[in-house]
C-alpha cells in the first residue's frame, strides 16, 4: 500500500462529510446560480460545518465493519437502531419505515422487503449515501466490496437501483483509489456493478447533461447522476463539491457521494485546509463525543488497515 492509496482512502471519509456539511445549508433549497455559488461553510439547520445522517449512518457502517467482517447485517441494523432510537434530526423516509419495523421486532431482510413491497417504485438515496466505508475495508479485495456494498443497502434499501447503485460508488472509489483516471473509474465500476438499464443510462449520459437538466432530488438516480456530473465536469476535489451542492434539492446526499468520489480521485491533501478545519459533528448521536477530521482520518485508517499494510509493503512480502 502506498503512501498516495492511504491518502486516497482518507479523502474518501474526509471528503464525503465534507461534501455532507457543505451541502446541508443549500438541502431542500434552489439551485443556486452559477455566479453566486456557495464555496465555504454555511450554518443551516445545524452549525457551519456540521455533517447530517449520511455521514452518521456511514459511521454506523464503518463501526460495525470494524466490529465483524465480511459485513454481518444483523449487526449493521443493530447498529442503525441505536441510531434510529437517538432521535436523528435528519432520516430519510425509507429509512425510518425500515427502521422502525427493525425496532418493534421485525429481522432486518422481513422489514426492509416489506417496505420495499408497500412502495415498489420507491429508490432513494439513502444507501448510496453511506456505502464509502466498504470500499475502505475492502480496498484491496473486490469481491468482498462488491458482496457487502449490495448488502448494506439490502439492510434498509432493497430496490436494485439503490443496491446496484451502491456497489457503483464503491467500486468507482476502489477503481480511483488504484489510480484509474475519472472517467476510466466510471465505465469500469458500470460493467462491475452491472446496474438495471436505466440507471446505466442515467449515469452514462450524465457528464454530457447542462446543469439546468440534473434536478438532483432524493431519487438514487438523480443523486448518482450529480455526482458522476460533478466528478467528470471539473478538475479538482473542491471544484466538484461545489458544483454538486449548489444544485441544491438533497445537496448534503449528493454531496457526500461526490465528496466520496472526488476525495478517492484527489486525495485529501487536495482537499481545502478551511473546510477541513471546520468540518465537525456528534456520533454516536447524543454521545456529547464530537467527531473531527482527525477522528475520520483514524476511522479511514482502521478500516483499511492501513498501518499494517504499510508494514507488510515495506517487509516486500505484498504488493499494493
Ligand atoms: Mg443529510
Amino acid at each position: 500500500m502506498s503512501t498516495d492509496i492511504v491518502d486516497r482512502l482518507r479523502g474518501v471519509a474526509v471528503g464525503a462529510a465534507i461534501g455532507d456539511a457543505l451541502g446541508m445549508p443549500l438541502e431542500f433549497g434552489p439551485a443556486i446560480p452559477t455566479d453566486r455559488l456557495g464555496r465555504t461553510m454555511q450554518p443551516g439547520r445545524l452549525p457551519a460545518g456540521a455533517f447530517t445522517d449520511d455521514t452518521e449512518m456511514a459511521l454506523a457502517l464503518a463501526e460495525s465493519l470494524l466490529a465483524r467482517r465480511p459485513l454481518d447485517p444483523a449487526d449493521l441494523a443493530g447498529r442503525f437502531v441505536a441510531w434510529f432510537r437517538a432521535r436523528p434530526p435528519d432520516i430519510g423516509r425509507h429509512t425510518r419505515l425500515t427502521l422502525k419495523r427493525v425496532y418493534r421486532g421485525e429481522p432486518w431482510a422481513a422489514a426492509a422487503a416489506a417496505v420495499q413491497a408497500e412502495n415498489p417504485e420507491s429508490a432513494s438515496n439513502g444507501s448510496v449515501m453511506r456505502c464509502w466505508p466498504v470500499a475502505l475495508a475492502h480496498w484491496d479485495d473486490l469481491d468482498h466490496l462488491l458482496a457487502d456494498s449490495r448488502l448494506q443497502s439490502l439492510v434498509t434499501h432493497q430496490h436494485p437501483e439503490c443496491v446496484a447503485g451502491s456497489a457503483f460508488v464503491n467500486l468507482v472509489i476502489y477503481h480511483l483509489v488504484h489510480g484509474a483516471a475519472p472517467r476510466e473509474a466510471v465505465g469500469q465500476a458500470l460493467d462491475g456493478a452491472d446496474p438495471p438499464s436505466a440507471l446505466r443510462q442515467a449515469i452514462e449520459a450524465a457528464s454530457s447533461k447542462p446543469r439546468a437538466e440534473l434536478p438532483n432530488s432524493g431519487w438514487v438516480r438523480h443523486t448518482l447522476e450529480s455526482a458522476v456530473w460533478g466528478l467528470l465536469t471539473t478538475g479538482s476535489f473542491e471544484e466538484a463539491v461545489v458544483q454538486v451542492v449548489n444544485l441544491g434539492n438533497d445537496a448534503d446526499t449528493a454531496g457526500a457521494v461526490v465528496g466520496a468520489l472526488a476525495g478517492a480521485a484527489y486525495g485529501l491533501g487536495a482537499i481545502p485546509a478551511a473546510w477541513r478545519a471546520t468540518l465537525h459533528g456528534e456520533w454516536p448521536l447524543r454521545s456529547g463525543v464530537r467527531w473531527d477530521e482527525a477522528r475520520l482520518i483514524v476511522l479511514a485508517d482502521s478500516l483499511a488497515d492501513s498501518a499494517r499494510q504499510i508494514v507488510r509493503l515495506s517487509d516486500g512480502r505484498t504488493n499494493p
